[in-house]
């Protein structure tokens, strides 16, 4: 028999990336079960139009819904993400890449960053990105997906996307309107509660129409028109911790092959980010109004804007940190309505998929048991501080001292969570990975060698290993990288082949 309670029909306001993640996935997952799903969005106002750079966990996303990858990489312009490379970062001319995918493997149950670090504090191991096939491929313009190789890493390339974030939610609208998902063009102008319990009605729209719904998804941005407008969710500021305030975003023509890497480069008042697209790239700066004005920070992306202007420059004003509640009520909040981390390990658009991930997993009925929705909270909030601890490394562990940003970054105060983590690494470089934790433990490897942070002693259990062994392991895994390299084709010969625009 039919539960009687289940949810019958869903809106979503807002038809950015967060919007369309969730309609096309609420297509795949909730149509079937008979659930109605309406998208409403204003073309009037518009998208931000920013969020180009992705992790591989989307790859999982495109594929869950059955999108064929070469289409969706032609109709959005997309290129291949191998990693993220820091510039500018520990000090100038100093460079790192946090690469994706496994690098090395364990010797008789010792994981590679412990035996590796003995090796690296003795002199006797290179960086890690020579151990790592993402890194070296990112830094020789190669690419290419995973083939079958038994034993090799080219069965393991692991890879993300650069894309058009217009084209991408524009194609998502076409993916999930012909499954069904309806889109209303109209301004939400009021927003009705129920007496009874707060819960949102029904919404107004600019033209009289009302519409109503059991379930809401706010995605309509930073304002946050049903989570925080209507329901007053409140939001808590992670300024003291990320001091940077506002970005000013400008694409450029691409006139050279585009990077497998997104680009971010440390700057006086904060970071500038380039991503290439097949027609363009994605150009911003990151900064902290504290030190620099809008003018100023204009005339500095301008001047590494490396290539003909496309647009004119877009500015932005944010408050990064994210709302006491991702669920309140009946409505959820995706995207940058639910909070807000800056994209320097380009983690927003995993954050939306994590909330329509963690959503299906706690789908709710009617009743809206509080125990679905404090479980969500819970999990989504861990994630979103996991990620915030992350980026704030960035800022904290550096040798930067020579503008009045880079002295206030020494002042950041410590996060508990972070504090125990680097202490645990400092003592025998130790890096362990808990269930929230969005970054394997490669990552905070690659994080903590790219800024020169190092332990006081290698981790005892490397010395359970055959010196000799782990030597010639080291050597063999960075032949192995290194030949599987150069057996790849460059980027642009990938593209051309296989889903060139
Ligand atoms: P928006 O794109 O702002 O969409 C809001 C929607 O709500 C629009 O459709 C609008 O029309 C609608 N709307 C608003 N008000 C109303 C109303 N009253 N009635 C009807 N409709 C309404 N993420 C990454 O993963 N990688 C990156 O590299 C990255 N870079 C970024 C750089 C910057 C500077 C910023 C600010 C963000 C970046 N992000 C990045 C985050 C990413 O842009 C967002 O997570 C993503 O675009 C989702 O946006 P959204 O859909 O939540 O909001």
């Amino acid at each position: 028999m039919v539960d009687d309670n289940r949810i019958r029909s869903i809106v979503i306001v807002g038809g950015g990336t967060a919007g369309w993640m969730a309609a096309a996935s609420f297509a795949r997952f909730l149509k079937p079960l008979g659930c109605r799903i309406e998208l409403v969005e204003s073309e009037e106002i518009g998208t931000i139009g920013v969020g180009e750079a992705t992790i591989p966990p989307v790859m999982d996303f495109i594929r869950v819904l059955g999108i064929d990858e070469n289409d969706l990489i032609r109709k959005t312009q997309a290129t291949f993400k191998l990693g993220i490379v820091f510039q500018d970062w520990v000090k100038q001319g100093h460079s790192w890449c946090h690469p994706f995918g496994t690098t090395g493997f364990d010797i008789d149950g010792v994981p590679f960053h412990a035996y590796w670090m003995k090796e690296y504090l003795a002199g006797r191991a290179e960086r890690p990105e020579e151990y790592n096939l993402q890194a070296q491929a990112a830094e020789n313009g190669k690419f290419m997906r995973p083939v079958q190789a038994p034993n090799s890493p080219l069965e393991r390339i692991t890879y993300a996307l650069h894309f058009d974030a217009i084209l991408f939610a524009r194609y998502l609208r076409g993916w999930a309107e012909t499954r069904g998902v309806i889109r209303t063009e109209g301004r939400v102008v009021d927003v009705s509660l129920r007496a009874e319990n707060g819960h949102v009605e029904k919404l107004k729209l600019d033209d009289g129409r009302t519409i109503e719904g059991d379930l809401f998804i706010d995605c309509s941005g930073f304002q946050g028109l049903l989570i925080e407008q209507a329901l007053k969710t409140g939001y808590d500021s992670w300024n003291k911790w990320l001091p940077c305030d506002r970005a000013a975003a400008v694409p450029v023509r691409q006139t050279r092959a585009p990077a497998t890497y997104t680009l971010t480069k440390a700057l006086d008042a904060g970071w500038q980010w380039r991503i290439p697209l097949q027609h363009r790239t994605g150009n911003g700066y990151v900064y902290c109004s504290e030190f620099v004005s809008d003018e100023q920070a204009l005339e500095t992306l301008k001047a590494h804007a490396d290539g003909e202007e496309m647009n004119d420059p877009l500015l932005i004003r944010f408050t990064t940190g994210r709302r006491n509640l991702f669920w309140n009520k009946n409505v959820v909040a995706l995207g940058l309505a639910s909070g807000f981390l800056e994209p320097l390990e380009s983690t927003s658009i995993h954050l939306i998929q994590r909330g329509i991930a963690q959503l299906l997993r706690l789908f709710p009925d009617r009743n809206f048991e509080p125990a679905d929705r404090d479980t969500y909270n819970r999990l989504l909030g861990h994630e979103f501080e996991r990620v915030r601890d992350f980026l704030i490394l960035h800022y904290t562990t550096n040798e930067r001292e020579d503008t009045p940003f880079w002295r206030h970054c020494k002042t950041i105060p410590q996060v508990d969570s972070l504090k125990e983590r680097l202490e645990l690494f400092r003592g025998y470089g130790r890096i362990l990975r808990e269930d929230s934790d969005l970054f394997p433990v490669q990552s905070w490897l690659f994080m903590y060698a790219g800024q020169g942070i190092k332990p006081r002693r290698h981790d005892p259990l490397a010395d359970t290993l055959d010196p000799e062994v782990v030597r010639s392991t080291l050597e063999n895994i960075k032949a192995v990288v290194s030949s599987c390299t150069k057996a790849m084709p460059t980027h642009q010969e990938f593209i051309a082949k296989n889903c060139a625009v």
